[in-house]
């Protein structure tokens, strides 16, 4: 199958490879020099333009940094330029809304689209171990689960056009709001003169349990390996985190939901990206607790 590849950074440089491993012939195309050289190494064949890119594809594929740059892709250089019969998936994490709007525009010119963020990091873009959250008709889902399936191991059907991005920022509240949960516990858990291997082997069996612990515990040396026993480097970058924790803010706002744990969480996330960690694993913040 042809498929056109927009954005070739961390996650989308690994997911790329993963579908040219997989037979696809990749048409891929990034604004950076060496995320396109990367694709070139990982047999994709390279373009100069986005348009260039969709010229004859099947299907359109993109992982971009934000909502602005997915419209503007979309909008200006997707639409109407790749052929009518492909189908598009952007896998990017954005806002519901201009997911749905971008979805509109697309249907609106005779595409089938979906959105289809993922859970994962780069360690499972690279290892095509992604789980996806797809928003998008029924008959668009069948068509997108194969493509996906190649670069995850898990595709879920989230619901109607935005479904997977309201699942994702949903998902990340949870994630960002345990963590800190977690976090504290095990600064209190210290203070209290408890050793911190045996709170965990409890709390790992009992009622406190979350995949923030059992996971990805954020104390060094404690359950299984994790960026804490990599100085906090790797993982998931606060500031990314930061970045899902704020889109749900905004749909909440829309949606009119009170969300004050996952609000708390945000200011608590805020600031520490304000001091400059925004590049640290999340779990660092366990450091301010
Ligand atoms: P990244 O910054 O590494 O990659 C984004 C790429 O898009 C860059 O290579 C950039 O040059 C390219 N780009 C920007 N504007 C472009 C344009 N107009 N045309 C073509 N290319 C363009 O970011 P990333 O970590 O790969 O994240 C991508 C998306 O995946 C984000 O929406 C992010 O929230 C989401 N995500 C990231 C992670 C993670 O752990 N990194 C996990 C889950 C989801």
């Amino acid at each position: 199958m042809k498929i056109a590849f927009i954005g070739l950074g961390n996650m989308g440089g690994g997911m790329a490879a993963n579908l040219a491993k997989a037979g696809h012939e990749v048409h891929a195309f990034d604004l950076a020099e060496e995320a396109i050289a990367r694709a070139q190494e990982n047999g994709c064949q390279t373009y100069t333009s986005v348009r260039d890119a969709v010229q004859g594809a099947e299907a359109v594929v993109s992982m971009l940094p934000n909502g602005k740059i997915v419209e503007q892709v979309y909008t200006n250089d997707v639409i109407g330029h790749a052929p009518v019969s492909a189908l598009l998936l952007d896998c990017s994490t954005i806002d519901v809304a201009t997911a749905r709007k971008v979805e509109d525009a697309a249907r609106a010119a005779g595409y089938e689209m979906v959105d289809a963020p993922v859970s994962g990091g780069i360690a499972a873009a690279n290892g095509g171990t992604l789980t996806f959250m797809v928003g998008g008709s029924d008959a668009a889902f069948a068509k997108a689960e194969p493509i996906l399936a190649r670069m995850g191991k898990a595709v879920i059907h989230a619901g109607a056009s935005g479904a997977g991005q309201a699942a994702k920022i949903c998902n990340n509240m949870i994630l960002g709001a345990t963590m800190i949960a977690t976090c504290e516990a095990f600064a209190l858990a210290e203070k209290l003169g408890l050793d911190l291997q045996t709170f965990y082997d409890i709390s790992s069996k009992a009622s406190g349990q979350s995949w923030s612990m059992t996971s990805y515990c954020p104390v060094p040396g404690v359950g299984p390996q994790s960026p804490a026993d990599n100085g906090y480097q790797g993982g998931f970058a606060a500031a990314l985190m930061l970045k899902d924790l704020k889109l749900a803010m905004e749909a909440a706002a829309g949606a009119g939901a009170r969300v004050p744990m996952g609000q708390r969480a945000e200011e608590l996330y805020e600031a520490f990206a304000a001091d400059g960690n925004g590049g640290v694993d999340f779990s660092g913040i366990i450091k301010t607790l």
